[in-house]
């Protein structure tokens, strides 16, 4: 297993193109590296572009427990595809279930605070403990996806993590023109109208010249289209999250 990049190394392959940040990526993490994805455009770009390297690339997905039936068969699609055994990360049960007993199963629609504990519980807290044990993931985060992704480096580290973002500099069309020469797969709810992906009470399709997260938690109006994995909430959002999930965390443990 690799240690972690120094600085000039980090500057070096962010000026690396995607198949070669990949390439270094695999070679030198192999079983401590993980692709995660919801199977997404980007993401099927990188599992395809990874799965060209190594057959063995690991890929996790995270099963909230709201994904939409097309997500499953996307699941199987790179298992036939690929002959990828797709890891599937699920929430703590006790957690789900305690959040849902408190607050009911579609807290998400009330309160930008609630949708960030649901967020939190089913996202980003079981991909912390995917990934606590590698040493390095990527992702499919692309700079123009959204005014919160433009700054998206390549090359990130985080809590003596690495977080690769071999896409960071593709356009929505390199992304199409990929998937179209080289037939990758591609997510049935593309086909329905939808721009971005994630849970299925979460999700809508676009309408046309709607920004192309637009469709995700459509009925907030002014928070971050994030759901915490990527990019925190911040300040009063962030306390707020705290204080609901310690009420959680008590009650999963009464
Ligand atoms: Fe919960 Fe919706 Fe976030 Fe999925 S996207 S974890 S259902 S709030």
């Amino acid at each position: 297993m690799s240690t972690l990049p120094q600085l000039r190394e980090i500057e070096r392959l962010e000026q690396s193109s995607a198949q070669e940040l990949l390439k270094w990526a695999v070679s030198d993490f192999g079983s401590s590296l993980a692709i995660a994805t919801a199977f997404q455009l980007e993401g099927m770009v990188i599992v395809d572009l990874a799965a060209r390297i190594s057959p063995h690339v690991r890929v996790l997905t995270l099963d909230t427990g709201r994904l939409p039936e097309e997500t499953y068969r996307m699941i199987e699609t790179v298992r036939d595809r690929y002959g990828i055994a797709v890891e599937a990360v699920a929430p703590d049960s006790g957690e789900v279930e305690a959040m849902v007993t408190r607050h009911g199963p579609n807290l998400f629609y009330r309160e930008v605070a609630l949708r960030n504990l649901c967020c939190q519980i089913r996202k980003v807290r079981p991909l912390e403990r995917a990934l606590s044990g590698l040493s390095a993931w990527v992702t499919g985060l692309r700079r123009d996806q959204n005014d919160s992704r433009v700054d998206v480096r390549k090359v990130e580290e985080i809590d003596g993590k690495l977080k690769l973002n071999p896409l960071a500099d593709w356009t929505s069309a390199q992304v199409s023109d990929y998937i179209r020469q080289n037939d990758v797969p591609v997510h049935p709810l593309y086909a329905a109208g939808y721009t971005s992906i994630g849970c299925a009470p979460c999700t809508r399709a676009v309408q046309p010249g709607e920004d192309a997260r637009a469709g995700r938690w459509w009925w907030e109006q002014d928070a971050a289209k994030e759901c915490g994995i990527h990019f925190s909430p911040e300040g009063k959002a962030e306390r707020k999250l705290d204080v609901l999930l310690s009420e959680i965390l008590e009650a999963k443990h009464a």
